[in-house]
């Protein structure tokens, strides 16, 4: 993170934003990354650790099983951008290390909200999340320490070949470096 300034360097900037979380530092790369957007950008973050907000503290799983187009979409997007972090967030060759495991998020049913999971899982495939539905006996089968006596089906988010679990994170997509301009972070 060469580029970025020590505090107040700047007697002016464009965009200052209150709160260094995922949501703030999410602002601040997206405008600091784009080549149209020309001001300078200051975050201003109180936690020098980020222990107490709730970034800090994320287990840091990423699941498709949304029951929104929207929310699936955005979800895939940012498992995408994780994956590729080290290069997305690198300056000047300088990559940080973003150890990502994608285990999947399994949802589970009883008979009476299995059409909610299945009206779910069919939006869900609809928009390429990378999931599998699985009956009871299905789940037994991957999950033998599951009790499935009252569960109907479940829907296991996985990578693209859904019979493998987990599998480790392959980072292969191009380089898309933080731009040269000044971006400051103070606390
Ligand atoms: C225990 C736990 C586990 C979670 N697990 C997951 C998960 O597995 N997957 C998932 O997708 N989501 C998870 N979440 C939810 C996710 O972490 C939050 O939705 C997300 O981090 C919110 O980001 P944020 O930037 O909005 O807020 P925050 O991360 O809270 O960031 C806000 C920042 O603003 C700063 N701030 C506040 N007031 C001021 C001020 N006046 N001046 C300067 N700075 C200020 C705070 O210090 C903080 O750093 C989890 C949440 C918790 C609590």
């Amino acid at each position: 993170m060469s580029d970025i300034k020590p505090a107040f360097n700047n007697s002016h900037y464009d965009v200052i934003i209150i709160g260094g979380g995922i949501i703030g530092s999410s602002i601040a790369y997206f405008l600091s990354a784009n080549k149209n957007f020309k001001g300078d950008v200051l975050v201003i973050e109180k936690s020098p650790n980020h222990f107490e907000s709730s970034t800090g503290l994320s287990v840091g799983g990423i699941r498709q099983q949304f029951s929104t187009p929207e929310n699936i979409e955005i979800s895939k997007y940012g498992a995408e951008f994780i994956k590729n972090a080290n290069n997305h967030l690198s300056v000047d060759g300088e990559k940080p290390y973003i150890p990502f495991t994608e285990s999947g998020y399994l949802f589970l049913s009883s008979e009476k909200g299995k059409s909610t999971l299945q009206k779910n899982f069919n939006l869900q495939k609809k928009h390429n999340a990378e999931i599998v539905y699985l009956s009871d006996k299905e789940l037994k089968i991957r999950f033998p320490w599951l009790n499935v006596d009252d569960l109907a089906g479940g829907c296991l988010g996985c990578k693209i070949r859904c019979e493998k679990l987990p599998s480790l994170v392959n980072n292969s997509n191009p380089s898309v470096s933080l731009s040269k301009r000044p971006t400051g972070y103070i606390r």
